[in-house]
């Protein structure tokens, strides 16, 4: 595979192979390199779902990569997207591009694969060949990959730095498919509701429509989100903290990502019967946008007890005050160095220190 991409390497063609610059300043963009199957259709696709306005603080920089220029059609769409896309003539093979595109500092590193090759065994063996490139470029860096079949996956249990814990995963096309018509047996309409689960998707109702299909259309939009449970949860058991949810902030909690005592490992538990909600608990939502679950870490028991409208539901004085206090006398500095790192909570980061106490 390796020497079927290298001859087709042009660099720097019609400005396209511009070098990629972080544009903000002193504070780095984060950003995503995907690579793989590139083309007008699957980008299109790709660009819908992660910039779909349900998803809030998208402030992540989509750095694509392949070796062919793209054609006019593409351009446009890449044109369209400016602000957030970029496109490198390039190649994963090469560790010029991969500095090129800044790899080592990615979020991580998607490898689409083309769902309609002819050759599905060949496609996987490209894809994979583009990991083991990348791995050796850069150990740490997260990668996620599609392929088509199963047993292919074996291979990149080969790759000695592929660790499932850091987060590096694959979406194997032809497991998900089977999976879901075997589920389907069991459960009649499974697939369909998973596909609508997964699918981004926003919904307008309309007086024209029938009841029914607003509530299926209300459903078809409906994803899956996480968010950090808030500090009056704690304590309580799964099914009272799921009560709270459904039937005050209106949302559906499904789960709840439980650690073991070190902190070290932790797995997800769906509908767990007496576990207790610890601090700081991720919890698994099927909500209409990450904007609504927002509600599950604002919640607090003093403020919002007797709110009736879950829509008034937001960040209380309780929480700021806490958290002014935490950062002028530098406690947080100090004792959570780690949750630095972590861009976008920094209402999640204040409780932590404050309920150790
Ligand atoms: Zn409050």
């Amino acid at each position: 595979m390796c020497c079927n991409e290298l001859p087709e390497v042009k660099l720097g063609t019609q400005g396209l192979g511009k070098l990629y610059e972080v544009r903000t300043g002193v504070i780095l963009k984060r950003h995503i390199v995907v690579c793989g199957h590139i083309t007008y259709e699957s980008v299109s696709h790709f660009l819908k779902d992660f910039l779909h306005e349900d998803r809030e603080d998208v402030d992540v920089e989509v750095v694509f990569l392949h070796r062919n220029e793209p054609d006019l059609e593409f351009e446009g769409l890449l044109k369209r997207n400016s602000t957030c896309v970029e496109f490198f003539q390039g190649t994963m093979f090469n560790s010029v591009d991969l500095e090129r595109v800044k790899v080592h500092e990615a979020d991580a590193c998607l490898v689409l694969a083309n769902k309609y090759c002819q050759d599905p065994d060949a496609e996987d063996a490209a894809n994979i060949m583009r990991v083991i490139s990348i791995k050796n470029y850069s150990d740490d860096i997260r990668v996620i990959i599609q392929l088509m079949q199963y047993h292919n996956k074996a291979y990149l249990l080969n790759i000695p730095s592929w660790d499932w814990k850091r987060g590096d995963d694959v979406i194997c096309l032809a497991e998900l498919k089977l999976g879901f018509i075997a589920q389907s047996c069991l459960a009649p309409g499974f697939s369909t509701m998973m596909a609508n689960l997964f699918a981004m998707r926003s919904y307008k109702t309309s007086p024209d429509t029938q009841a029914w299909q607003n509530d299926y259309l209300c459903g078809t939009g409906c994803e899956m989100y996480t968010e950090t449970l808030s500090p009056s949860f704690v304590s309580m058991t799964f099914p009272q903290a799921s009560e709270l949810c459904f039937s005050k902030l209106k949302l559906l909690l499904l789960a709840i990502e439980v650690k073991n005592e070190e902190g070290t490992d932790s797995k997800i538990a769906i509908n767990p019967k007496s576990t207790k909600i610890q601090p700081n608990t991720q919890g698994f939502f099927i909500a209409q946008s990450a904007d609504e679950v927002k509600r599950a870490w604002y919640y607090c028991k003093a403020c919002h007890e007797d709110i009736k409208d879950e829509t008034l539901i937001k960040k209380c004085k309780c929480k700021n005050y806490i958290g002014n206090l935490l950062q002028a006398s530098g406690f947080m500095k100090s004792f959570m160095p780690m949750v630095e790192s972590d861009p976008g909570s920094e209402g999640r980061m204040v409780f932590l220190p404050y309920l150790s106490l």
